[in-house]
């Protein structure tokens, strides 16, 4: 083992990393050089000079700060943990209610949508291959359109208010939920 490399393994044992294989080494290249093991022992008596110092002259309230000092990582640690049930709740409710409100919208404006997609140079080849499931889609919208208004004995007046006040109340629920989850978030 050449000198440099031996260097380098007495830095791993002063920050006490070293495997017991690099152990063996250092261990057996010290005893055969001089200039090593003389290193060796002068960053030891330096460390050891350190250590002492340290304890000797660790200055009042040092420990309360080090306890302060742990605290802190605690809080830090608690924020990575995983989230509590409400929160994975609140979170999955609030995304579920936004994926069902912007479904609803493009439900209903399936049509404008497209013809706007269809208009636009950038968009138009990919529009155009939305098509047949856009109409698939109507097909769907207006069947049960139908069995809704079919339900519904005043029809169409009442569907189209119904529209005008789910879309605007499921947004609110979302932002609702939504808040909730950083608000707890926030607070633990
Ligand atoms: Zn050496």
């Amino acid at each position: 083992m050449e000198c440099n490399h031996a260097d380098k393994l007495i830095m791993k044992y002063m920050d006490g990393i070293l495997s017991m294989e690099e152990a063996q080494k250092l261990n057996f290249h010290i005893t055969e050089c001089e200039s090593c093991r003389e290193s060796f022992f002068t960053y030891q008596m330096v460390m050891d000079e350190l250590r002492d110092e340290a304890v000797y002259e660790a200055p009042d309230g040092f420990e309360a700060a080090v306890m302060a000092k742990i605290k802190d990582i605690e809080v830090d640690y608690k924020l990575k943990e995983p989230m509590s049930m409400e929160n994975i709740t609140a979170m999955l409710w609030g995304m579920f209610s936004l994926l069902f409100g912007i479904g609803v919208l493009l439900c209903i404006y399936s049509q404008p949508i497209l013809d706007y997609l269809l208009g636009n140079p950038y968009t138009m080849d990919w529009a155009q291959a939305m098509i047949p499931t856009v109409e698939v889609l109507a097909v769907y919208v207006n069947d049960i359109k139908t069995r809704l208004q079919e339900l519904v004995s005043s029809g169409s007046q009442i569907l189209t208010s119904l529209k005008m006040i789910a879309i605007p109340v499921l947004v609110v629920l979302a932002s609702i939920k939504y808040y909730i989850y950083r608000k707890q978030k926030v607070e633990l």
